[in-house]
């Protein structure tokens, strides 16, 4: 299956969500304030913001995700 990622137009929030079929219309709502108001992204990792993603990348320094 593949994982797209979205962003809530409402309050901006990305999350990601499992596509069955392209033909299933089902509608993606935002986890956050379950705004319908969505917006598809590219499946990418770790890229948050920013309008180039060309950029020098910090040592010494541990994403971590989750926690909400
Ligand atoms: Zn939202």
């Amino acid at each position: 299956m593949p994982l797209y990622e979205y962003i809530c137009e409402h309050c901006g929030t990305a999350f990601e969500h499992w596509v069955r079929s392209a033909a299933s219309q089902e509608a993606i709502a935002c986890p956050q304030c379950q705004s319908v108001e969505v917006s598809k992204q590219f499946s990418t990792f770790g890229v948050k913001g920013g309008a180039s993603a060309n950029s020098s990348v910090s040592s010494g320094d541990n994403c971590t995700t989750g926690g909400g």
